[in-house]
């Protein structure tokens, strides 16, 4: 058997081998060792190999399912490995001889199909890279759902695309270099080399013909060599993981990323599109807007948010929808009641086609069509806007495929097929047929019981079924002596004595059952055959079925829009092919919803013009101390802009967004410690990477730029980062700082205006109104920041002098402050102008209360009386 392991094992050294043994799943060697620790399970050993003990860990089979989440999530991959025989079989060639066995499948983060290891509501996505001479091409799949697509991609923009797409694993040429490794690695997902022939174009022309059963890939699109290599790299991954079960794709769509806002991987995590910066989904953009009612309709809207689109027919169509939508409430509900009973079409089919489904994918599909056309009922009492016209066409036709499944299956079937009984009666004759003969049995039985109580004179006497015994005769052990003594004993047949019963059969009774057991194979087996050829019917209608379930989904995503439009009482915006950006009473839906949460202050929303004709600004220079609202402003007008031009509308009271080419926001180095690089270094090539880039249609977010190092290096930066946006980049930008020394700038640039956020002075103490105004702040309240934060008191009132003494020696020129800060006295905690018993007993309280008298020993007490004493 270990021979067999290690040569099964030798083709898969990447991968953890679970090694099917009876119930379990078994790992051996270094894969064990690994496996025991991820899975915190327990690590044993098995026999010796060249005079070793053999680490071993095991997990049963019913339970793989988890474990294998485990092992994928944790970066691993498995090779599965299962009995390709009964053991019996094996046993017929020899004592000696072990039963074959066969890796069935490559289990890898990019080509997961089971739901419990998928996120419903999420993409699963595998990539490939190609690149031939100095075109490049990115294609990618989700298996789960069939969808299949392509785009040419120069590796220069590869960051940005994958950031977009977010696939679990990139396949890539094994000969591409380390940078590309650490750039898909950096994105969190899995690299996986694969030898230089996957990639080639010529063949991969022919596997894309084959797969597709085309002579051509002409009807599809143009492909280039790098198209072509990428597309058929991915379908040769998908042979070696699924061992020649390729799963149902859809035939590649060519997407154009002039046609998607651009927005690089550091934008998104900054504006927490997707995912929170504190890790998770909570607290995302996408999860506080996410009202969909569909898995598929909670896809699209990723998708959507992952990237708006920069064409004005599509938005326009997108909004269109929606503004329909929010003005029918009445239908939007009734159509969101119905979209409710959808259930996930494309991963349904999508187990059916890798043979991995059961009966309730069928029912899923039936229930699901079923659904789409009492939908299109629905739009036909309505008169809908083009996209959901379009989407009503693919929702209807069905009539044929769910009649044959509304006919063919029960209303709630079993998970499994080998569990039977989910065809419905009088669907099949045959299977009618044996269904009643083991049924009739089973009736048969309940008239033997009652004969054989009355031949044995027991009452008590009945007759059971256990799989191992199948249909037997018991009775209590007092009963059984005269049924084990003639004349009795010639018909009932002795079986087994239990601790309290003594158990029969009779002839007529095994032949009864064999009867049964007969008619009940028989009826599994038919429903086994007609299971196959209604899967068969399914998959022949999966294109009509893809077109269904993405017009469904297009619907939940419009309505799930407009029904958060008119809950937030969020506004259309006007989007138009200009550089104008003017959103009057803009709000940050995901603070706004932590404010509401919370209870306390509500959201205070802001206006922003830029580029909007009337002050020329392009521009706007935010000053205000920590905590004002700066960072927040900055990103719900980002998010305002891609909002819109993801087809939704957004919260505030009007906006006019020019299409927006390219989002770039980028946070000063100090927010950015979690990344463990110099966080100057990534600041400053992140902000390179926004000035060679940016151009005249996109909108940048820069927040505290510069922060990352000393001040006047950072001011210079700071400002000569301004400047070239202002001169060279010509684009729209919103620029927060708290160098009040740029605000100077706004005098000479013609299209850099000051804004400032709203504070008021009361009593010493700072209270933000987060209300954004023209100007520039006057002072940064650091100070009183740093007192609401409970710096202690003693510290406060020191910064305060010192403060003072700078301010002042500013004034005065370079010499005064020099002077000024040798004369200031040393701090102690005693502060030079405060009364001394002001703070002193404040030391002393606080040490008081910390001290827990039942908790001390005399020697500690007398300790702290020395200690405290030392305080005076
Ligand atoms: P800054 O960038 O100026 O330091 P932030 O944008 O991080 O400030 O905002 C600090 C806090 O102030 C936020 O967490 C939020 O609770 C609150 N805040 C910000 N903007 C507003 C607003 N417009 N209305 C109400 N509260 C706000």
């Amino acid at each position: 058997m270990m021979a067999q392991f290690l040569e099964i094992k030798s083709g898969y050294p990447d991968a953890l081998l679970f090694y099917r043994m009876g119930d379990f799943y078994e790992l051996f060697f270094d894969d064990a060792v690994a496996a025991a620790e991820a899975l915190d399970i327990a690590l044993t050993k098995r026999g010796k190999h060249l005079g070793d003990d053999i680490p071993m860990c095991g997990v049963p089979v019913h339970a793989a399912e988890g474990y294998l989440l485990t092992l994928i999530r944790k970066g691993f991959r498995v090779a599965v490995c299962e009995q390709m025989e009964d053991p019996a079989e094996a046993k017929k060639r020899g004592s000696k001889s072990v039963v074959k066995r066969d890796v069935v499948r490559l289990v890898t983060p990019g080509t997961l199909t089971e739901d419990s290891l998928l996120d419903a509501r999420r993409h699963n996505f595998l990539a490939a890279f190609a690149e031939v001479r100095d075109e490049g091409a990115l294609a990618w799949v989700d298996i789960s759902t069939g969808a299949f697509r392509i785009m040419q991609c120069p590796r220069s923009r590869l960051g940005p695309e994958l950031a977009r797409i977010a696939p679990r694993e990139v396949v890539v040429s094994e000969s591409s270099e380390a940078e590309l490794t650490e750039l898909v690695t950096d994105l969190g997902a899995a690299i996986t080399p694969l030898g230089r022939a996957a990639f080639d174009s010529t063949g991969a022309e022919k596997r894309l013909c084959d797969l597709f059963s085309v002579s051509t890939l002409d009807a599809f699109g143009t492909f280039s060599r790098a198209d072509l290599g990428a597309l058929g790299a991915i379908v040769e991954y998908l042979d070696i993981t699924q061992k020649g079960k390729l799963p149902l794709l859809r035939p590649p769509v060519v997407e154009i990323s002039q046609a998607a806002m651009q927005i690089d991987a550091a934008t998104r995590r900054n504006l927490e599109l997707t995912h929170a910066l504190a890790g998770g989904r909570d607290g995302s953009l996408l999860s506080t807007i996410d009202k969909t009612v569909t898995a598929g309709g909670g896809r699209l809207l990723e998708r959507r948010l992952s990237s708006p689109s920069r064409t004005l027919d599509t938005i326009e169509s997108r909004l269109e929808a929606v503004a329909f939508l929010v003005d029918e409430s009445l239908f939007r509900a009734d159509l969101r009641d119905a979209l409710r009973k959808v259930p996930d079409i494309d991963r349904a089919v999508s187990r059916l086609a890798l043979d991995r489904g059961g009966p309730r994918d069928l029912t899923g599909i039936r229930d699901g069509l079923g659904a789409a056309a009492e939908i299109a009922a629905q739009l036909s009492s309505v008169e809908p806007p083009r996209l959901m016209r379009e989407a009503d066409m693919f929702l209807t036709g069905h009539d044929a495929l769910v009649g044959l499944l509304d006919r063919a299956l029960v209303a709630d079937p079993p998970l499994l097929v080998r569990d039977g009984g989910f065809i419905a009666a009088g669907y099949d004759a045959e299977l009618d047929e044996a269904r009643t003969l083991r049924d009739e049995g089973r009736g048969v039985i309940a008239g033997m019981q009652a004969k054989y109580a009355e031949m044995a004179g027991v009452s008590s006497l009945k007759i059971k079924h256990n799989n191992v015994l199948g249909y037997f005769i018991e009775t209590t052990a007092t009963h059984a002596e005269k049924m084990l003594s003639a004349p009795l004993s010639e018909t009932f047949i002795h079986r087994q004595t239990t601790a309290n019963a003594v158990r029969f059969t009779t002839v007529d009774l095994s032949e009864l059952e064999t009867k049964i057991l007969n008619a009940g194979n028989r009826a599994l087996e038919i429903e086994k055959r007609l299971y196959d050829s209604l899967k068969a019917e399914v998959l022949s209608n999966a294109a009509a079925l893809g077109d269904a379930a993405r017009s469904l989904a297009e619907l939940d995503v419009s309505a799930a829009l407009a029904e958060l439009a008119a809950s937030e009482d969020w506004c259309r915006p006007v989007v138009e092919n200009s550089r104008a950006f003017e959103v009057l009473g803009g709000r940050h839906p995901v603070v706004e919803r932590a404010l509401r949460a919370q209870g306390g202050d509500p959201f205070i929303a802001n206006d922003c013009h830029l580029a909007d004709g009337s002050d020329g600004a392009d521009i706007w220079l935010l000053t205000g101390p920590n905590m004002a609202g700066k960072s927040t402003f900055l990103r719900q007008n980002a998010l305002i802009a891609l909002l819109a031009q993801a087809g939704s509308f957004v919260p505030a009271t009007s906006a006019r967004v020019g299409i927006v080419s390219q989002l770039f926001s980028r946070v000063g180095a100090a927010d950015d410690l979690a990344r463990g690089r110099s966080t100057f270094m990534v600041e400053m090539v992140e902000t390179a990477a926004i000035l060679n880039q940016a151009d005249d249609h996109a909108l940048v977010i820069l927040d505290e730029i510069g922060r990352g190092t000393a001040t006047y290096d950072g001011l210079s930066i700071a400002w000569a980062t301004l400047e070239h946006l202002h001169e060279t980049n010509r684009c729209r930008a919103l620029f927060a700082t708290h160098y009040h020394e740029l605000t100077q700038l706004a005098g000479k640039l013609d299209g850099v205006d000051n804004a400032t956020i709203a504070v008021k002075e009361w009593d010493g103490e700072v209270i933000f109104l987060h209300e954004v105004i023209k100007g520039a702040a006057d002072r940064s309240y650091g100070v009183q920041v740093a007192k609401l934060a409970g710096l202690p008191s003693s510290v406060i009132d020191r910064a305060r002098i010192v403060l003072d003494a700078l301010e002042k020696g500013e004034r005065e020129g370079g010499a005064a402050q020099k002077a000024l800060i040798d004369d200031l006295p040393l701090f102690s905690a005693v502060p030079v102008q405060a009364a001394p018993v002001k703070t002193a007993p404040s030391v002393l309280k606080e040490k008081l209360a910390g001290i827990h008298p039942d908790e001390l020993t005399p020697r500690e007490a007398l300790d702290l009386i020395y200690e405290l004493k030392s305080l005076e």
